[in-house]
């Protein structure tokens, strides 16, 4: 079933604008973000807004079915960052050469999997931190 258009506005407006996962920012942003559910419909996630977070198509991509990845520090499983009961601040943080680093288990898997260093966002988040944005 297609999310309404009420349920995707209501997305955009409580994530204002940004990617969940990279913080990217719709307005940075070429191709529009998208409504992503956390937990896919493949594993029985829901179509409620506690299931759904605004994501920008490069995460999107990655994310793909994945609720869980690998945390490159200690090679153990760990589920993914899951936007709606984890805060972002506790599990990344932006350096100022423009990279995101997971700070936590969850955190780095997630960086990691969704490839949220690629040259194009690093460089994309150099010009956004001398323009004053924060994630
Ligand atoms: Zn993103």
């Amino acid at each position: 079933m297609k999310l309404s258009t009420d349920t995707r506005e209501f997305v955009q407006r409580r994530a204002q604008g940004a990617c969940e996962y990279c913080r990217l920012p719709q307005s940075a942003s070429i191709l529009p973000h998208q409504v992503d559910h956390i937990i896919g419909r493949q594993h029985r996630g829901s179509d409620d807004v506690d299931n759904l977070c605004l994501c920008c198509i490069r995460c999107n991509l990655k994310k793909g079915p994945n609720i869980a990845s690998i945390d490159p520090e200690t090679s153990a499983i760990v589920p993914l960052y899951h936007p709606r009961r984890q805060s972002w601040g506790e599990h990344f943080s932006v350096e100022s050469e423009g990279t995101v680093e997971g700070v936590t288990a969850e955190g780095r898997a997630t960086v990691q999997l969704l490839d949220m260093n690629d040259e194009g966002r690093v460089r994309l988040r150099v010009l956004l931190l001398r323009r004053g944005w924060r994630p």
